[in-house]
Parts: C-alpha cells; sequence; structure tokens
C-alpha cells in the first residue's frame, strides 16, 4: 500500500460537494491544512456562511470520505466558519438567491478601473449572443457606466410595467439595464453604504431578466458596497476578473479574486486585456503593459488564464460607435478570442451546476 500523501486526500476531499452546488469543496478552495500521522488525518477548512446546515454537512460528507481511505483508524475534520463579510452592515443577513428565470449569472469584475472590464463584460454578452444563447447585460456599475455607450442606447430608458417590475431595453438581440439609468441624477458620489446596498438590492430584484440563459454583471471596480451587496445576495455561477499584465492591475486583482472566495463564489478565471500590441504597419508586438503578468497570476490564484486579449484599435473603435467588435465583426482576431472565452464559462458552469 502506497503511504498517505497531502494529495490523496486531496483528491479524497474532491468527492465532497459543497450543498447545494455539484462543486467541491477542494475547488472552492475550502481545505486549509492537512495533517497526516501514521493512520491519521486531521483536516481543517474555512467556510463563510450564515446557514448552520452547510457546514454540518460538509463535515459529514469529508469525515465519510476520509475514512473511506485504505489504513485510516481516526479522521478529524474541524471547520471554521465565518460570517460571510459585512453581513450586518451590508444586506442584513439576506439569502442568497438566484434572479429569476436565469440559468446563470456571472460577475464580470477587476480590482482596478480602466482595465477594460466593460469592454470585456459588452463583448462576453455578445459571444454568448453569437452562440445563439438567450443573453442580458446588467451594467452595476453607477461610477462609470459605459455599457449603453458601448451599444449605442444612451438614450434609451426601460419602461415599468404595471406591477413596477422593469423590463430592460433590448439591444442586437441583448437584454440591457443599466443601474445608473434608474438614480436620476443623484450623484453616485454621495451614494454610499446602506443607500447603494438598498438600490443595488431593489435594481437587481426589480427588472424582469426571465427567460435568459446568461446575465453578464458588469460590477464596478474594487471591493466596494455594490459588489459585496451582489455577492452576498446573488446567487452567481462565477466570476471573471479582469486585469492589465501590469502589477499594480494585478494586486487589485488578487483582492477582487479575494472577495469572491471569501462568499464561496467560484473565480472561473482570469481575462488579460490589453495584453500586448501589434503594430499594423510592420506586425511587430509590443509588451506595453508588461508580459506574461496574466498568466503568473492566473496561476498564483489557482484558476485558469481566459484569454489575453491585444490592445486593439477595431475594439475601442467599435465599442465607441456603439457596437461591441465581437458584433461588428465576429470573425476578427478578438472576437476570436471572446467567443473562445465565452465557450470555455459555458462549459464552466455546465460542468459546475
Ligand atoms: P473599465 O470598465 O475597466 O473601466 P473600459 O472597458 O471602460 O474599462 O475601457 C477603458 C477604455 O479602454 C475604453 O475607452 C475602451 O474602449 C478601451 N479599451 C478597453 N479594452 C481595450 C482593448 N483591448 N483595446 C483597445 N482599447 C480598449
Amino acid at each position: 500500500m502506497s503511504p498517505l500523501t497531502e494529495s490523496t486526500v486531496l483528491d479524497q476531499l474532491k468527492s465532497v460537494k459543497f450543498p447545494g452546488y455539484s462543486r467541491d469543496i477542494v475547488s472552492f478552495g475550502l481545505v486549509k491544512e492537512i495533517k497526516l500521522a501514521a493512520d491519521s488525518i486531521s483536516v481543517r477548512l474555512a467556510i463563510a456562511t450564515n446557514n448552520p446546515a452547510v457546514p454540518d454537512t460538509i463535515k459529514r460528507d469529508a469525515e465519510k470520505a476520509l475514512r473511506d481511505l485504505a489504513g485510516i483508524s481516526s479522521v478529524h475534520v474541524a471547520i471554521d466558519i465565518s460570517n460571510p463579510p459585512d453581513t450586518a452592515k451590508g444586506t442584513g443577513g439576506a439569502a442568497v438567491t438566484g434572479i429569476a428565470g436565469v440559468r446563470h449569472v456571472i460577475a464580470i469584475a477587476s480590482g482596478k478601473g480602466g482595465v477594460g472590464k466593460s469592454t470585456v463584460a459588452a463583448n462576453l454578452a455578445a459571444a454568448f449572443q453569437q452562440r445563439g444563447l438567450r443573453t442580458g447585460l446588467c451594467d452595476c456599475d453607477i461610477y462609470g457606466p459605459s455599457i449603453a455607450l458601448m451599444f449605442g442606447a444612451t438614450h434609451e430608458q426601460p419602461m415599468a410595467n404595471s406591477d413596477n417590475t422593469i423590463i430592460p431595453i433590448e439591444r442586437y438581440g441583448i437584454k440591457m439595464m443599466s443601474m445608473g439609468s434608474l438614480l436620476d441624477d443623484a450623484s453616485p458620489a454621495i451614494l454610499r453604504g446602506p443607500m447603494v446596498t438598498r438600490a443595488t438590492q431593489q435594481f437587481l430584484r426589480q427588472v424582469d431578466w426571465a427567460g435568459l440563459d446568461f446575465l453578464v454583471l458588469d460590477l464596478p471596480p474594487g471591493t466596494g458596497d455594490i459588489q459585496l451587496t451582489i455577492v452576498q445576495t446573488v446567487a452567481l455561477s462565477g466570476a471573471v476578473i479582469v486585469t492589465t499584465p501590469q502589477e499594480v492591475a494585478l494586486i487589485d486583482a488578487r483582492k477582487a479574486s479575494a472577495m469572491f472566495a471569501k462568499v464561496n463564489v467560484p473565480v472561473l478565471g482570469l481575462v488579460e486585456n490589453m495584453s500586448y500590441f501589434v503594430s499594423p504597419g510592420d506586425g511587430q508586438r509590443y509588451d506595453i503593459f508588461g508580459s506574461g503578468g496574466g498568466r503568473r497570476e492566473a496561476t498564483r490564484l489557482r484558476v485558469p488564464l481566459l484569454g489575453e486579449i491585444p490592445l486593439d484599435m477595431a475594439t475601442r473603435e467599435a465599442g465607441d460607435r456603439g457596437m461591441p467588435v465581437v458584433l461588428e465583426n465576429p470573425q476578427g482576431p478578438v472576437s476570436t478570442k471572446f467567443l473562445s472565452i465565452a465557450d470555455t464559462l459555458r462549459e464552466a458552469v455546465a460542468n459546475a451546476k
């Protein structure tokens, strides 16, 4: 019999699913420590939840799985339980629930502003739509709403029906909504803490998104009140983190990733944007913001690097013209990359649920 190793124990723990998900506790990053002795195993897990049934179920399933290992006579599973961050201040302990009629909600996040998060969100939504999936795109970035611009929809206002449900506008077959459009002229700068939390919750629940395969949320950059409210109250299929190869962006990407880990939302991968520039004149490649940062960070976070999107004039121009490049030129080199990222995401969420 081969000696017991940490990796055998981890493999065994991969059979334990997080309650309500088909994803396992190892891929959620819950295993914090493994100690091995001759015939005993002790494991420490960390879980952020308000539901006491969750750690109980995980403990029972993990102990059972480990006892199945040959030659083990003693198994001990300890669980550190913490509250999801900011529940007292933010959501009053509201439960995490799905959005009615939506199969998968994917959040697009970044630590730092200006890295191209909205460009990635817009093009991924467009890519899902191009693949024949019913898609919605929600701009939650009230501090710099640019989705409406990228879809040429700045003058369109959503309508409400008789029971005060908001009907999203539709552009190029994609249902769209911008939180900014519901905030009247209140300056985002004065919207803080509980007010933002209330507005976010109301917004997400009052819009009629029913009938979608994918809802893409363009989160504000960083880890503020809006992001926390969303990750704590909406059942997300996962998050995608956008970064540039620059160290300053990577540091912030790490913080964004930690926010999702705390509430057990899987980070489906990293998209490195503005990865390089290919000169149209001589085809020479320039690594304007450095190179390899996204790949290194993805390895560090143990998440896939979903794609490297170049700094590309056509992408910027299409967005400025009001039609994401994936819709304007689906066969173009950058569009192909977005379509391939969308395919990977689709596969990842299908396997996880
Ligand atoms: P964020 O949402 O992170 O603030 P945006 O998506 O609004 O970033 O992008 C910031 C600016 O950079 C926009 O003008 C956008 O057109 C441009 N941009 C983003 N990604 C690219 C890219 N890959 N190539 C060229 N321009 C880009």
